[in-house]
């Protein structure tokens, strides 16, 4: 029995399976018809593909290579491999899909984009995009990230993206997500809401994983050229799950490899707001505009959630991962922080290479599967680097790693 998942899904209201879909009020639902619409025009279109094809290429630094990590490999009885999208522009693979949709929003006429951002990543990389291609950009931030995420916030500036600070709630991203929607619905004919993952509605969480499947696209042919053969295992992390997905695409209808999706546990995954495990723990529901899986309160609202990796904790995830999920096709599983932050170092010492913290989950169970005695083949996305996290990670745990504070 063959599926095609690539083809077939979503369908053409954006469903896979029951997942998806469009819950927006009514006047929005036209603007993003729209944009659907020009996205089905365009992606096919060999102008479209070729402009993002060189962007890749020439400012991104595309083909990411893959690496045979050997030392760590040796160390831990797998045989492991990265997708280094740490080495893009910017470092992360988020890029990917900055410049698909910034592209998209200029030849709609749209004259500015906006997102909200967390920690800062998507921020940074879609004001990268809209100075690129001559848009103007809006990042809505709450202020308790505007003053943990500095550097970024810096960063946004000098590439001359507008910050607009949120000051109600918790002044954090959930806060952002609305002051961003509100900020879009004042002008949504001349504006363009840049979603940041494969999340919201329809056709957000398609078009976001198209851009993304460049990614699993060049991984299959590398990995064939090094290895002879496809991996058997894959593993990425998950926040709204673009990195992995992205990954995952081109081998989803090879069964033969397995799929693994990991979810951060955060510090305790038996209590509410101490992770952001949604597939694990959470309901399907429907919140931001899309029916998923989702972390509820008792209420029904979204749960506060928490991760050591500030990219990973959001109480929804994108409704492809949900069907996956379902029809068995990727295992979901979950990594703690302390296990993340062991990872983190390990990658960083065995390869010299500083992981994104977010990417440092999916090292982690890589290291645990390898532990339950798997000694296949490994192949990792290394989503991103962490020269962003590397203050945080050792004012927290540098201790423990024989990195002393008073140098
Ligand atoms: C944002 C981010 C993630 C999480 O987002 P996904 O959509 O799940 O990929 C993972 N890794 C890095 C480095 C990020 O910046």
């Amino acid at each position: 029995m063959k599926k095609s998942f690539k083809h077939s899904l979503p369908d053409e209201f954006g469903y896979f399976g029951e997942y998806g879909g469009s819950f927006v009020p009514e006047e929005l639902q036209q603007i993003i018809d729209e944009i659907t619409s020009a996205y089905k025009s365009i992606r096919r279109d060999k102008a479209f593909q070729d402009e993002l094809s060189d962007l890749y290429q020439h400012y991104v630094g595309r083909p990411s290579p893959i690496f045979h990590a050997k030392n760590l490999s040796s160390k831990c009885g797998a045989d492991i491999y990265l997708k280094r999208e740490d080495l893009n522009h910017t470092g992360a693979h988020k890029i990917n899909h900055c410049l698909g949709e910034a592209i998209l929003a200029k030849k709609m006429g749209k004259t500015k984009i906006l997102a909200e951002t967390g920690a800062g990543q998507h921020g940074v990389a879609l004001a990268t995009a809209a100075t690129l291609l001559g848009l103007k950009c809006d990042i809505y931030m709450g202020e308790v990230d505007i003053r943990k995420e500095h550097p970024n916030v810096v960063r946004m500036q000098i590439l001359g993206a507008t910050i607009i600070p949120v000051s109600h709630g918790r002044r954090t991203l959930k806060e952002a997500v609305d002051s961003a929607f509100e900020g879009y619905l004042k002008d949504p004919v001349n504006q363009f809401y840049a979603i940041g993952s494969v999340v919201g509605p329809h056709p957000f969480p398609m078009m976001v994983r198209d851009f993304q499947s460049i990614v699993g696209k060049e991984a299959k042919q590398q990995f064939k050229e090094m290895a002879g053969d496809s991996p058997d295992n894959i593993i990425a992390c998950i926040g709204g799950g673009s990195n992995a997905i992205g990954l995952f695409t081109a081998f989803l209808e090879d069964e033969s490899v397995r799929l693994y999706g990991v979810e951060p546990a955060g510090k305790n995954i038996d209590r509410a707001g101490e992770h952001a495990a949604t597939l694990t723990k959470g309901e399907p529901g429907i919140m931001h505009g899309f029916k998923s899986y989702m972390l509820k309160d008792s209420q029904g609202e979204p749960q506060e959630v928490y991760s050591v990796a500030s990219g990973l904790d959001y109480p929804s995830v994108g409704p492809q991962h949900s069907y996956l999920k379902d029809i068995g096709r990727v295992e979901y599983k979950t990594i703690n922080d302390r296990e993340a932050i062991d990872a983190f170092f390990s990658l960083s010492r065995q390869e010299g290479i500083i992981p994104a913290v977010e990417s440092a989950h999916a090292i982690a169970f890589a290291l645990k599967l390898a532990q339950q005695g798997e000694q296949g083949t490994m192949l990792i996305n290394l989503s991103g680097r962490g020269d962003k996290d590397i203050d945080f990670v050792v004012e927290g745990y540098g201790g423990d790693y024989g990195i002393s504070e008073s140098l």
